[in-house]
């Protein structure tokens, strides 16, 4: 097993971590319904429809 010479800075560590922040950004689509920005796969926060139905009812 390679070993490594010198310790990575934490810019590097940090770097290197964030290169899989990306992949795991939630897809932000407009809501059918209220044309709210809503996360994919995910029940509406303004007016509570997913999939044609209200899943959660706002006041
Ligand atoms: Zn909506």
């Amino acid at each position: 097993m390679a070993l490594p010479k010198y310790r990575k800075s934490k810019s590097k560590t940090m770097m290197r971590r964030r290169q899989n922040d990306k992949r795991t950004l939630v897809n932000v689509s407009a809501c059918p319904d209220c044309g709210a920005p809503r996360p994919a796969h995910r029940v509406c926060p303004s007016c509570g429809m997913y999939k044609g139905k209200t899943v959660v009812r706002k006041a």
